[in-house]
């Protein structure tokens, strides 16, 4: 992973000193027609991962070749570099054999390739347990590192946190005060910190221990860090060892994946059919897909409508037009004078059926349009609405009255037409307009509108992506015709939930640190039950004992 990709896209040209090993590879394997091979790359399958160690002579060849045939590459970062390229679970002694050969020429390798040699100590963590000596080795590392410098950078703490957790013991405990470290140095600790303490909280059995990983995923989901799969699967181990705890725990697992919306892995859906199949009398799972209107093909109930209820809608509205009037940070960008305006506007024309992001539904086919086109394509989305007997409000700015005055005509008589100067940002005029005109209005745009969501606050968050979910139109795309095809809200719920006694848990192939928030209807389910299991009365259980 490292600096791998990186030197992939700084591959220097052809022509470069080539070392002899590699040249003569290069013979064997001639790519007509291709891209200069990554020496890196080449370095990595044809040496690095075929030998246990290297001699003095060829180390110094592989380094001093890395730092003559790369720019970025020099003296301070070669060694650093090289151990990321001997980063699998197997190069462990690979790995150690180059530190020592460092060693052996009287220097010392410096924090950022001991950070790095700690990652492989936790890769092959991954494979095997380690042994005790192997133990000892992470430990002494991560002392030195901590005694050479009183504060750390992120990247060696979370090197360190990744030494920490693959050692046995409690040692572990000392990554702690590394990520409230990283917390200093930056905004946030990486997923990649987070998770690895998370993951190794789970595997500890003390209450003590539990609990920190369940908190640790909730400071991850709020500053919206998606939990790495390991650290799911970590839980899903512990309880396949420790199956009474399964319905109070992955009841917990799954609520907390339904309050932050996260979408776990295939990797983690097919542990937890695992985990069913290993206790069918208190787990079944099977693999679903939704059919139309949301219903789930395994059981046949429906998914939950997404819309909110009543009181959440009150809530969500006070606290948006709160921030209007009081905090006055929502309408950035605009005058006090032309957000009263607007405020007086929509009070005398409201209630609308649909507000309309015009400029936006203007170049959401292409920015290189003419007036004419962009003006037509607001006119058509307008006619859409028209035709179905809906009152709309269309926003747009100044610009657009020099537009084609002939589709412009169209819309002003036929919808609501409001103006900004050329500078405001329309989503908060839309948000407030189709706020102000009650629960069933609806709005038209492909902004995500993440911003705003993040700022109405943990709580108000999820009502409001709910709120969105429900009522977002926006323009897929305009065909040869001139017919505009439109994407409809979807009207079921796309994130973890239990339906009649069943969760419903959406997954996505393979786990990305920034999934889309555009709402798209996953594609796989699990259909998931846990089953009550039948309590014992003290009367039966002493007429059981009885009966032995
Ligand atoms: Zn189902």
């Amino acid at each position: 992973m490292y600096n791998l990709r990186l030197l992939r896209r700084i591959l220097p040209s052809a022509g470069h000193p080539q070392p002899r090993w590699m040249a003569s590879q290069h013979k064997r394997r001639p790519q007509p027609g291709s891209l200069p091979p990554d020496r890196l790359e080449e370095l990595r399958n044809d040496l690095l991962q075929r030998r246990q160690e290297l001699s003095a002579a060829e180390w110094t060849e592989v380094r001093q070749s890395l730092v003559d045939g790369y720019k970025h590459i020099n003296g301070h970062n070669v060694d650093a570099v090289i151990l990321g390229v001997c980063a699998g679970p197997q190069q462990l002694p690979l790995a150690k054999n180059y530190v020592e050969f460092l060693r052996s020429r009287g220097s010392q390798p410096n924090a950022a390739t001991l950070g790095r040699l700690l990652r492989v100590y936790n890769a092959a963590y991954h494979e095997r347990p380690l042994s005790e000596a192997e133990q000892a080795e992470i430990l002494q590392i991560c002392r030195n590192l901590q005694a050479e410098h009183e504060t750390l950078d992120a990247s060696s703490c979370e090197h360190i946190i990744h030494g920490l957790v693959a050692t046995g013991g409690d040692d572990w405990q000392g990554a702690l005060p590394l990520l409230e470290m990283m917390k200093v140095t930056t905004s946030a600790p990486s997923v990649a910190a987070y998770s690895a303490l998370a993951e190794k909280a789970f595997s500890v059995e003390t209450e003590q221990a539990q609990e920190l990983a369940w908190r640790l995923l909730e400071e991850m989901a709020t500053a919206r860090k998606l939990p790495k799969c390991e650290v799911y699967l970590a839980l899903l181990n512990r309880l396949a060892n420790a199956t009474a705890q399964i319905p109070a725990l992955l009841n917990r697992l799954l609520d907390f994946l339904e309050r932050h919306e996260i979408l776990v892995s295939q990797r983690v859906a097919e542990r937890l059919q695992e985990l069913a199949q290993q206790v069918p009398q208190l787990l079944e799972a099977s693999a679903t897909s939704l059919g139309p209107l949301g219903k789930c093909q395994s059981c046949e109930q429906h998914l939950q409508p997404v819309a909110i209820s009543d009181e959440q809608f009150r809530r969500l509205s006070e606290c948006f037009l709160e921030r209007v009037l009081i905090r006055r940070d929502v309408f950035q960008r605009s005058t006090p004078e032309e957000v009263a305006r607007f405020k007086k506007y929509v009070a005398k024309t409201a209630p609308y059926d649909c507000v309309i992001d015009g400029l936006n539904v203007a170049y959401s086919t292409g920015t290189k349009k003419s007036p004419q086109q962009l003006a037509k394509l607001v006119a058509t989305v307008v006619r859409h609405f028209r035709d179905q007997d809906k009152r709309v409000l269309v926003l747009g700015r100044e610009h657009m009255r020099n537009w084609s005055k002939q589709a412009m005509h169209y819309v002003q008589s036929n919808a609501s037409l409001f103006l900004t100067s050329n500078l405001s940002h329309d989503d908060p005029f839309l948000l407030y307009a189709t706020l102000r005109s009650g629960q069933d209005t609806d709005f038209f745009s492909r902004d995500l509108m993440r911003s705003h969501a993040f700022h109405l606050g943990p709580e108000l968050k999820p009502v409001f992506r709910r709120w969105q979910q429900q009522h977002q139109f926006s323009l897929v795309t305009q065909t040869q015709t001139g017919r505009i095809i439109v994407k409809e809200p979807i009207r079921h719920r796309l994130s973890a939930h239990a339906v009649a006694g069943a969760w419903h848990v959406p997954y996505c192939e393979a786990y990305t640190q920034h999934p889309t928030e555009s709402f798209e209807v996953p594609a796989h389910w699990l259909c998931l039950r846990l089953k009550e299991q039948p309590k014992e009365t003290p009367a039966r259980a002493a007429k059981g004992r009885a009966r032995r």
